[in-house]
């Protein structure tokens, strides 16, 4: 989809689309204009209904252009304008790039491996004030960064692999100026991560720490550190999944993925605050030389690791990555995001993400990002009597409690313990909102690419 911004005059003829929206709840029976419904009223005369007024916030102006973007993928080649006149008058921030989002987040559809080629892109005219053309560049470069996330989340397994991984991380940091680095399996070894070595070692494509570096329009700040998971394919090891567990495991990459698309986005919008992008990736399979249960790691924290089971593997791909974060770079901040647990499906489902942490001022800017952008967060406890659940063992902890109590606790209390004083860390676990199997209003089935602009909303606060 391609999206231009002109004047009402230079829009000389060709479907143009005006906002429209109802005044009031209806009396019951009658039908209510939802955000994004669409009604052709000519040839070259349509209504996109916001919703009702009362109701009209930045989410139902995403909605309703997602109705567009949603209804054009029945036409080829198609070029539209869009009157913005009405949008300045609401009572919401910056809506045109809301509606921008809208269309172009719902113009996402994950087709690069179908033979039948997808229809051409559409063209949108937005017909306004040139005012806002920063709200359209910016809308851009965030859908892209979000759809960026997915498409990368989607691709399988036998394409992506923490090797190929790493070739498409630094792909995009020449693109985007950013430093890159990349810690392979022996480099890991030898530095003594073994918690994320152990993971990857039953693969054919080992482990690998991959390094992306924003260096900010204020570079004298200190970073923002990301730390996002990215297990290309979680078979679960020899804890292994279910039959129908198994299937979706490709989207046990989608935190590092959105880490990668952040780095990305920061530079596109060229922010103040520098930011590092850190990838733990690795694929846990079963083989002869894959880690089992019982088997004692010592980490590069050099605490030392039970496996209780293969299949919460995250957390120790993660707790090396922690660690490093720290030992390399003074975070200013230190925030993970990582599909880790079974727990918080239970506990949230698709709605919410939780948040977990040590600092309780950045948690509550991270909960108002995701309010501004509707990637939704909620905080979860961090008690250190949750510590008894991983306790024990012939180690100084096991990498899980071996039962279903607190489990997205269990997970977010491993990860503490590679937390040193006085670092402001949070924890954010997105196995619930990571994917949905039911297309939404801006988002088809399959990997949402959340995080990647609640993150950035957040650095963009700094
Ligand atoms: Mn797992
Ligand atoms: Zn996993």
């Amino acid at each position: 989809m391609n999206i231009n911004l002109i004047s009402k005059t230079e829009w000389k003829e060709g479907l143009t689309f005006k906002l429209s929206f109802g005044k009031q709840d209806p009396i019951p029976g009658e039908s209510r204009p939802t955000a994004g419904s669409i009604l052709l009223m000519g040839k070259n005369l349509g209504e996109v209904s916001l919703g009702l007024e009362n109701k009209i916030n930045a989410e139902t102006i995403r909605k309703t252009g997602a109705g567009i973007a949603k209804w054009l993928h029945g036409y080829d080649d198609l070029s539209i304008g869009i009157d913005l006149a009405g949008l300045d008058s609401l009572d919401v921030e910056n809506p045109v790039l809301a509606l921008c989002e809208g269309l172009l987040l719902g113009d996402f559809k994950f087709t690069e491996f179908k033979n039948k080629k997808s229809r051409k892109p559409s063209t949108i005219n937005l017909l306004g004030d040139k005012k806002v053309q920063s709200e359209v560049d910016q809308a851009i470069i965030l859908a892209e960064g979000t759809n960026l996330a997915r498409s990368l989340a989607h691709t399988p397994a036998n394409i992506i692999n923490p090797e190929t991984l790493s070739d498409i991380c630094e792909k995009i940091a020449q693109e985007n100026d950013l430093g890159f680095k990349v810690l392979d399996d022996k480099e890991l070894k030898e530095m003594g991560a073994g918690a994320i070595v152990s993971v990857g070692q039953g693969s054919q494509t080992p482990s690998r720490l991959i390094v992306m570096e924003y260096k900010g329009k204020s570079p004298d700040k200190k970073p923002v550190v990301l730390v996002g998971k990215a297990i290309t394919f979680d078979t679960g090891g020899y804890s292994i999944k279910t039959k129908t567990g198994i299937v979706g495991m490709k989207y046990d990459k989608c935190g590092g993925v959105t880490v990668a698309a952040i780095l990305q986005t920061v530079a596109k919008l060229g922010l103040d605050t520098p930011v590092i992008g850190l990838i733990p990736a690795a694929e846990n399979m079963i083989s002869k030389e894959a880690y089992r249960p019982n088997d004692i790691i010592t980490s590069l924290s050099g605490k030392t690791i039970e496996i209780i089971s293969t299949d919460a593997e995250g957390r120790m791909v993660m707790s090396d990555t922690l660690t490093y974060a720290q030992r390399e770079y003074n975070p200013e901040v230190l925030i993970d995001i990582a599909t880790l647990t079974g727990g918080v499906v239970v506990a949230l489902g698709g709605v919410r993400a939780g948040i977990f942490g040590t600092d309780q001022k950045l948690i509550d800017s991270l909960i108002d990002a995701g309010e501004n952008v509707h990637e939704r967060l909620w905080q979860m406890p961090l008690d250190e009597e949750y510590f008894d659940l991983i306790r024990g063992g012939d180690s100084d902890f096991k990498n899980s409690g071996g039962v279903t109590t607190a489990s997205s606790v269990q997970g977010a209390i491993f990860l503490k313990q590679f937390i040193k004083n006085g670092t402001k860390w949070a924890h954010i676990d997105i196995a619930g909102t990571g994917t949905i199997n039911k297309s939404a209003a801006y988002c088809p089935k399959g990997a949402t690419g959340f995080g990647m602009r609640l993150i950035t909303e957040y650095i963009r606060s700094l």
